[in-house]
């Protein structure tokens, strides 16, 4: 078989490894698993949510126009339906804005150290993909390379996964205007519920950035603060005609009948994502103490996941020990980092990896 030769160049995606992995390979008991490994929410889904999807609805197409989700969402960003659209997580709009772009030739720009699909979905429409020097996000050097290069998109994630940094919403605006108007800057706020509640200098208004610049396209997603990981349902906000654009490349259908009942009503349960983002950042304060105590280094991190490194530890290795004990969390060893990023779990989660990590600083 002759396979698209842009391929070899593409490493799949290193998804974190599944509860059933861990059991089936060690044998550990699935109650005694600890995932802690894609950043889902720990708390789960809320109950609210869990009563309103109607598993009896599933024989049905859902209403291709997500109207009601849409409605939604506009409100709670102060902006029109038709500057949203929906995607199968976000990860589907990040598909999207490339396909939508393509161009021999097209060149994409994006941190040193940041969410591994932007270079995946580039490199699969042949962009060449263009990286900052810094691992973590530096707004000077980005100015640099798009001043060198004419990037046809930039990519911010704000905060950064895997690293866990934020820029302010001030800097990305200084920035902005230094950028022309046709070139794509994706802010993508997958993490924005999080940074908003500990720095409000963090916090980034989709309504304000795209009635002042017609090229930016916000993205948000209902897999992390909302719980929803495994529904796949997340959305991008810009100007109409960027829109427009985007919904030319989206099949029908793309999100389900169950994953939209249960994105509209999430929304709408704001409280327990409040509760929910209060219970990490008491826990995060548990992990940065225990690095501070262990002489492990970690970024400040504005995310529901902190990334520890430093030579106390050799990511790999411990990742592994980790796994056999039935926790799974994510080596960063594939970003060539001596460094692994931990998902902040649950009080009696956070407990069991505290007392593991001791033990294996200990040996
Ligand atoms: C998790 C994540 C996404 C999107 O996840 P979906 O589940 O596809 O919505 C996008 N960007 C970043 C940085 C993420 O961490």
């Amino acid at each position: 078989m002759r396979f698209n030769p842009v391929l070899r160049d593409i490493a799949s995606y290193e998804a974190g490894k599944p509860i059933e992995l861990v059991v089936r390979e060690y044998g550990i008991k699935r109650e005694d698993i600890i995932k802690l490994a894609s950043n889902e929410n720990p708390y789960g889904t809320s109950p609210k949510v869990l009563q309103s999807i109607r598993p009896e609805d599933m024989s049905l197409y859902p209403d291709d126009s997500y109207y009601e989700l849409k409605d939604g969402l506009a409100a709670h960003y102060g902006v029109e339906a038709q500057n949203i659209i929906i995607g199968s997580g976000s990860d589907q709009i990040i598909e999207f804005c490339i396909h939508t772009l393509h161009k021999e030739g097209l060149k994409i720009l994006h941190a040193g150290v940041t969410f591994a699909m932007y270079g995946i979905y580039a490199k699969l429409y042949g962009a060449q993909v263009l990286k900052t020097p810094d691992n973590t996000h530096n707004l000077a050097q980005f100015l640099e390379s798009y001043q060198t290069h004419k990037p046809d998109i930039i990519f911010l994630c704000v905060p950064n996964n895997p690293l866990g940094e934020c820029l302010e919403s001030n800097q990305i605006e200084d920035f902005l205007t230094h950028i022309d108007s046709d070139t794509l800057v994706v802010i993508d706020g997958a993490y924005q519920e999080y940074a908003a509640y500990k720095d409000s200098a963090k916090c980034i208004s989709p309504a304000r950035f795209i009635a002042k610049y017609p090229n930016v396209l916000y993205l948000g997603t209902f897999s992390k603060a909302y719980g929803l990981g495994g529904m796949r349902v997340g959305y991008g906000i810009a100007q109409k005609d960027i829109i427009t654009a985007l919904h030319k490349v989206r099949a029908p259908f793309n999100i389900t009948t169950l994953s939209l009942q249960a994105a509209i009503s999430a929304l709408k349960d704001q409280e327990f994502i409040h509760a929910c983002i209060q219970k990490n950042f008491e826990q995060m304060t548990r992990y940065e103490e225990f690095a501070t105590a262990n002489g492990i280094e970690f970024i400040p991190s504005y995310t529901n996941f902190i990334t520890y490194h430093g030579t106390r530890i050799q990511s790999s290795k411990l990742c592994q020990w980790l796994l056999e004990r039935g926790v799974i969390v994510r080596d960063l060893a594939s970003y060539s980092l001596n460094a692994f990023r931990i998902t902040i779990g649950t009080k009696e989660q956070n407990d069991r990896i505290f007392a593991l990590l001791q033990e294996y600083l200990g040996q």
